[in-house]
């Protein structure tokens, strides 16, 4: 048996309940969702969300952003553990994007490891390009004010050359798939990397 928790935040009437929710998975294999990250877990969410018809209570939609997210009170996105889990750098690594917006504001700021190879950027900026697409349309409801938080992780890939990434937190609230593209692509720019026109 397993427990998640998570809270949640409207993507439509921008409210949330404070309330944390829960449900549990009886019959589970418990080291399955144990060290999974909180990306898949939010997925997990969604799905019994929408087998379930659970719906904002102020407003009934469903586009409802999950966060915050535990199982059995292990939490599964934790910068801090991702920042000691990464520390030793360069064939491991983490990075991450926060965009706020506030009215006609859009700050961009990034985290993770300090000594970030550019291969790894280049596959880190990449998989976020592609989850953005990915993702359904009414994630990017656009409100005046919003926030897009997304952390990926990866280690190099000898049999392959290159960077696998997994995505450790997506986020997003209020503002459109064009502001939060410009945001990866102006860090493309700032670290000198080529972003291909059809990465996927
Ligand atoms: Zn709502």
């Amino acid at each position: 048996m397993l427990v998640f928790s998570y809270n949640v935040g409207c993507r439509n009437c921008f409210r949330g309940d404070g309330i944390q929710h829960t449900f549990t998975i009886l019959d589970s294999n418990e080291t399955e969702y144990t060290y999974t990250t909180e990306y898949e877990g939010m997925n997990i969410v969604e799905e019994v969300r929408r087998e379930n018809d659970i719906t904002c209570q102020f407003c009934n939609s469903d586009n409802v952003e999950v966060f915050d997210i535990s199982v059995d009170n292990y939490r599964l996105y934790d910068y801090e553990r991702l920042a000691d889990t990464y520390s030793f750098g360069e064939l491991h690594s983490f990075f991450m994007i926060n965009i706020d917006k506030e009215g006609n504001t859009i700050e961009l700021s990034t985290g993770g490891n300090l000594n970030l190879r550019a291969e790894f950027l280049e596959e880190a900026l990449k998989k976020m390009l592609i989850i953005v697409r990915e993702r359904p349309i009414d994630n990017f409801k656009l409100h005046q004010k919003g926030n897009f938080l997304m952390c990926v992780s990866g280690g190099y890939d000898f049999d392959k050359n290159r960077y696998i990434i997994q995505v450790e937190k997506f986020r997003t609230v209020g503002l459109s798939i064009r502001e939060i593209t410009k945001g990866i692509e102006s860090l493309a720019l700032k670290y000198n990397i080529e972003i291909p026109d059809d990465p996927f």
